[in-house]
């Protein structure tokens, strides 16, 4: 949206009180995020200027946005981006509530773009998915699978190398579902990994269901040294019977034999994962079952949601736990996992890792990516974007701290 608004000449500001429009651009997957979205659109309710809502909330809660009385803010879905030069033109002519919501998004990756990190490209493949998660509402925004075409993706990437970028991140809801009329995710993979120049690529979430069709070609996929050696694999339960209520394509098991071939052919791979707690009718069985498959399973990033329920969802029917019984289950798996990633940490002090640093951070220090995509911080003064040979000198939990090695080490380490 920025890269239309901008070529079309508008102009970007972060100050709501030096715009013309005030675009709320919203995420819905949670409660959480939702009420965190509503607190800022009540206190710019007043404003004066056309406010455009776009993002996943107008499809997932549009009576949250009546009822909350905020019908002057027009509306703009996720399959409509390429219309926000006009969604703006019409708001700015008029002060009334415009509603553009499309059956089909356009082709994501042949719109204009604006990098807000110029080191990095992230190229949206495929929207909606094949599923029918009994928690989800994305599926509402997203709708059914729908992928965009190899050329247009592969002309993309071209262009974004030639504009120096070191790293690219392939998105979806699903990215092991993308199938463009036969051409799947691994032919994409193979066809990025052969583009010409220096550069990593990190794919986006896959679910196990769907990489299990494509098992052995992605592997061999990530053999290419241009993929990030991390894969994002969600079980959310380590509970058959709350996977079957969750409407989850997958066993445990399904889940436990993709990450076990995974880290046989790559050792250091990265593995995270998505984890709800407290899904309506959990036990406390059921939560030890996730509990003993972290544990297992040894993650390197989870992400832990509480389960809310959702509106339209099937889950959202169903009988609700306490909440503080999902409170005190999220802390307890939290602090579990807390301990495992940095014990993973510290097996990788005093490794040496080739790095291409993508940021300054406001403290100066630079941020990169390690072979298996964790956060690496080198204090050392050194160019943005020139490939650089560090040594691991300080494991946390959430990031490794590096050193850049001398001219000599950096050959022959
Ligand atoms: S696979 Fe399930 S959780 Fe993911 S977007 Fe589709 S319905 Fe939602």
């Amino acid at each position: 949206m920025l890269g239309i608004l901008c070529n079309n000449g508008y102009s970007i500001t972060q100050d709501p009180k030096t715009a013309s429009i005030i675009i709320v651009n919203t995420c819905a997957v949670k409660q959480i995020t939702e009420d965190k979205i509503f607190k800022k659109l009540q206190k710019m309710k007043n404003h004066s200027k056309p406010i455009i809502i776009t993002g996943c909330l107008p499809k997932i809660n549009r009576q949250r946005i009546t009822d909350s009385h905020l019908d002057h803010c027009s509306l703009l879905d996720p399959a409509s981006i390429d219309k926000i030069y006009d969604m703006a033109n019409k708001c700015l002519q008029e002060r009334v509530q415009n509603i553009i919501f499309s059956k089909q998004p356009p082709n994501k990756p042949s719109l204009p773009r604006r990098r807000l990190n110029k080191y990095i490209e992230i190229l949206q493949i495929s929207e909606g998915c094949q599923g029918k998660c009994s928690y989800c509402c994305t599926r509402f925004a997203r709708g059914r699978l729908h992928c965009f075409p190899p050329k247009t993706i592969l002309k993309q990437i071209q262009k974004a190398i030639a504009e120096n970028i070191v790293e690219i991140q392939l998105t979806a809801q699903d990215t092991a579902s993308y199938n463009y009329r036969g051409y799947n995710l691994s032919d994409l993979l193979r066809d990025i990994s052969a583009v010409k120049g220096d550069f990593k690529v990190r794919i986006g979430m896959m679910n196990p269901d769907t990489v299990l069709k494509f098992l052995d070609e992605i592997i061999d996929a990530y053999e290419n040294e241009k993929i990030y050696k991390y894969l994002h694999i969600p079980i959310q339960s380590g509970s058959n019977r709350i996977l079957k209520l969750m409407k989850r394509r997958n066993t445990v098991d399904d889940f436990l034999s993709i990450m076990n071939i995974f880290r046989s052919h790559f050792p250091t791979i990265s593995i995270a994962t998505d984890i709800i707690v407290g899904f309506p009718s959990e036990t406390q069985k059921d939560f030890e079952e996730t509990l003993n498959l972290i544990k297992m399973m040894r993650p390197d990033v989870i992400n832990i949601s509480k389960y809310a329920p959702r509106p339209g969802t099937e889950a959202s029917k169903m009988k609700q736990l306490d909440s503080r019984i999902v409170a005190s289950r999220s802390r307890i798996l939290s602090k579990h996992v807390g301990h495992i990633i940095k014990d993973k940490h510290m097996k990788m002090l005093g490794s040496y890792e080739e790095i291409n640093p993508i940021e300054r951070t406001s403290r100066g220090t630079l941020f990169g990516r390690t072979h298996n995509y964790k956060k690496a911080f080198i204090d050392d003064v050194v160019p943005i974007g020139k490939k650089i040979r560090v040594k691991i000198i300080e494991a946390h939990q959430r990031r490794l701290d590096c050193k850049v090695l001398d001219p000599e080490v950096l050959q022959n380490p």
